[in-house]
């Protein structure tokens, strides 16, 4: 009876603990897990990788003590001193091609004494967590850090390698990424997918998600530098034609040049899509654009409309701004930058010859000072372009899943030219107002999408994963 007993007793605990594991796999528990996200989110933002200098090696080493800690394989890459990029691999059953978490770890400088809160201390005001990279993108760098850690504990069945890649200096020349494929391409480029930053979604006042905007393309940085030159002198007896003068008159006709509209067919789904959303008339001519934008006023109503605007056409903004030190000296030199964006598909000597007719002076000299990367895009009849619909809708039954242009540029153009498949897409939702923080003061993330977000993007890797 007693060994009987004894036996009865241990096939009972054995039963309740494999009982206890079925659950576990099936059920994660959530709430813990997106307590540890609300702090890791707050711990990544308070180091400080404001590029220049960048200084990633800390936020490399942070992410490897972790990973080290969850036992998941991950290897640093110190391309410079202090400059760094990490990787970090779950392996699947290799029955499908890799899937790629991609983030840039640096962040853009922050003007604190604009801000309602220190941009590196991470604190928590009114249920948003401030900090520099809260939006971009230490946010979505977060939520792929928690979906490895999920993976690692839950252990799903995985049919392709997940892979965490983050990077150094995206924001200022991208060597993190160029430096990643030139290099150590072989880590990842047999991958299928990639998702990284770009992602569009919107979310109103109310807190409804209007729609979610999966970027697959993007417009091209060409940055140009204009350059007059002209007889020096002194203020107080001006010259007619002096670099200065022929500068200004220069910018006047950029400033009052209209590039011409180009419908691409992924912005005429987009409109589609989002006709639904719109009051009349707006709603009807959303849904018939490429007509629409035959009439005039329509045409000039949206392109008032910055959201639009550069979806349209290819933009022109004037940014720096050089000529004397001193107000009484007449300069034998004088400069712009302008930072033009081109649509996919435009060619940019054949825009330079367009804006050197604009400007009608031979004697401005154009320099090209970015690294030109074609624009290119990625198809979204995908599996991985499905799941992510399928998730979105199943959370927000309310909101509109569409593709969306960027008018940035993303790191997804680097890894397309490799074959990937590259999404932007975060289940992170944001007002336009929030929006304003990205590169500008007082960039938050509300704790409820690093909660929820943690969930969402765990469900559709695992998912595109299985
Ligand atoms: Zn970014």
């Amino acid at each position: 009876m007693k060994t009987m007993l004894i036996v009865f007793g241990l096939f009972v605990a054995t039963t309740t603990a494999a009982v206890q594991a079925q659950t576990a796999l099936s059920a994660p528990d959530w709430n813990s897990y997106q307590d540890m996200a609300v702090d890791l989110m707050r711990q990544y933002l308070r180091i400080n990788t404001s590029n220049p200098p960048g200084h990633e090696i800390e936020t490399a080493k942070f992410l490897k003590r972790i990973f080290d800690r969850e036992g998941i394989t991950s290897e640093i890459f110190e391309y410079k001193p202090a400059r760094a990029n990490i990787i970090a691999r779950i392996k699947g059953n290799g029955l499908k091609r890799p899937i790629i978490l991609l983030s840039h770890m640096d962040v853009v400088t922050a003007d604190a004494s604009a801000w309602r809160a220190d941009p590196f201390a991470a604190e928590i005001i009114a249920g948003s967590i401030y900090g520099r990279g809260a939006l971009d993108m230490k946010s979505e760098g977060l939520l792929h850090l928690m979906t490895m850690i999920i993976l690692a504990r839950e252990k799903p069945l995985l049919a392709r390698d997940v892979i965490f890649i983050a990077t150094a200096d995206e924001e200022v020349k991208d060597e993190g990424s160029i430096w990643f494929i030139a290099n150590h391409a072989e880590l990842f480029k047999n991958a299928e997918y990639v998702i990284t930053e770009g992602g569009d979604n919107l979310l109103d006042p109310a807190g409804k998600v209007k729609y979610v905007g999966v970027d697959v393309a993007e417009k091209a940085p060409f940055w140009l530098q204009l350059i007059a030159r002209g007889q020096p002198g002194h203020g107080s007896r001006p010259i007619a034609d002096s670099a200065p003068n022929r500068l200004a008159r220069a910018m006047a006709r950029i400033v009052n040049y209209e590039t011409p509209i180009k419908l691409l067919p992924a912005v005429e789904k987009f409109f589609h899509d989002i006709a639904l959303l719109q009051s009349e008339p707006w709603r009807s001519k959303f849904a018939e654009i490429r007509q629409s934008l035959n009439d005039p006023s329509f045409a000039r109503e949206l392109l008032n409309d910055r959201e639009y605007n550069y979806m349209l056409r290819n933009t022109i903004s004037l940014t720096m701004l050089s000529g004397s030190k001193q107000t009484n000296v007449i300069p034998n030199e004088a400069s712009c930058n302008i930072d033009v964006r081109l649509l996919p598909g435009t060619d940019p000597q054949d825009f330079l010859a367009e804006l050197k007719k604009v400007i009608d002076d031979p004697t401005i000299e154009f320099k090209m000072v970015n690294t030109f990367k074609p624009p290119n895009s990625s198809s979204i009849d995908s599996e991985l372009f499905q799941v992510i619909s399928e998730v979105t809708r199943a959370n927000h039954p309310e909101a509109l899943v569409t593709t969306k242009m960027l008018s940035g540029y993303t790191e997804s153009q680097l890894y397309r030219q490799l074959g990937i498949t590259c999404y932007g897409w975060a289940p992170i939702y944001t007002t336009a107002e929030e929006n304003e923080g990205v590169h500008g003061n007082n960039e938050r993330i509300t704790v409820k999408n690093v909660r929820e977000g943690t969930r969402e993007m765990y469900t559709v890797v695992s998912r595109v994963a299985h």
